[in-house]
């Protein structure tokens, strides 16, 4: 058993998500990247799922879920967005990393279990073809397709199209954050009645995730939820 381990590590051993060093199998963290982690836990907004501090004492909701409309219903994230949740969604984002990627679903699956299984439909958050170009590949396509693997929830990545090359959100104020999106994207199938979930890889206004959901909602989707690898403090 001790040499078939030794082997299977040899092969395939188990890498820290964050720094990429080999840990034990079975293990997602290297022991020093563990302590950094924060996972996503109460207190979190019942709304955006994000994470609360002790200033809300016993309020269950955000701040910018109380003075912001958000057509989405409701949404969950797996870890705080600190440096090294960050370091997680740049190997998706700039790596591909499958490896990340099917853990990453793995993870906000288990974590999230009866919330993802309401939808019927799973719906990545599209990128513009400029950036696809660019980068090959859509990175909240790639958590997408393990969620639908997983969960065996249908995925379409066609429904929603992004049409307008928007800046990127850096930097922005929450209301150049919403014009930026405003109208860039487009539904181009029936989506009636369907429940769907979203996929992105970071939650920080909502800005983007909202705006998809009301597009959604204004083709006729009976709710829009979401999921994100990482949201920043509500
Ligand atoms: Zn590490
Ligand atoms: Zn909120």
């Amino acid at each position: 058993m001790q040499i078939l381990k030794s082997v299977i590590d040899w092969i395939f051993p188990d890498k820290c998500m964050v720094c990429g060093k080999d840990t034990e199998i079975g293990s997602l963290f290297c022991s020093e990247c563990f302590g950094n982690i924060v996972f996503v836990d109460f207190p979190y907004c019942r709304i955006c799922g994000k994470l609360l501090d002790t200033s809300y004492n016993n309020e269950l909701t955000c701040k910018m879920c109380q003075n912001t409309e958000r057509f989405f219903e409701a949404g969950r994230s797996l870890f705080l967005y600190n440096n090294s949740a960050k370091s997680i969604i740049m190997r998706i984002k700039k790596e591909a990393d499958e490896h990340v990627s099917r853990k990453c679903s793995q993870l906000l699956y288990n974590r999230y279990e009866n919330f993802i299984e309401k939808a019927d439909l799973i719906v990545p958050v599209p990128s513009h073809f400029s950036r696809i170009l660019r980068r090959g590949f859509n990175p909240s396509m790639l958590i997408s397709k393990y969620i639908a693997k997983i969960s065996e929830i249908p995925m379409d990545a066609k429904i929603i199209k992004r049409i307008k090359r928007t800046e990127y959100q850096k930097n922005k104020t929450l209301q150049e954050r919403q014009e930026n999106v405003k109208d860039a994207f487009v539904v181009n199938k029936n989506v009636k009645n369907k429940r769907i979930l979203l996929v992105d890889d970071v939650m920080t206004t909502g800005s983007t995730i909202s705006e998809c959901s009301k597009i959604l909602r204004e083709h006729g989707a009976k709710s829009v939820k979401f999921v994100t690898i990482g949201s920043t403090m509500g």
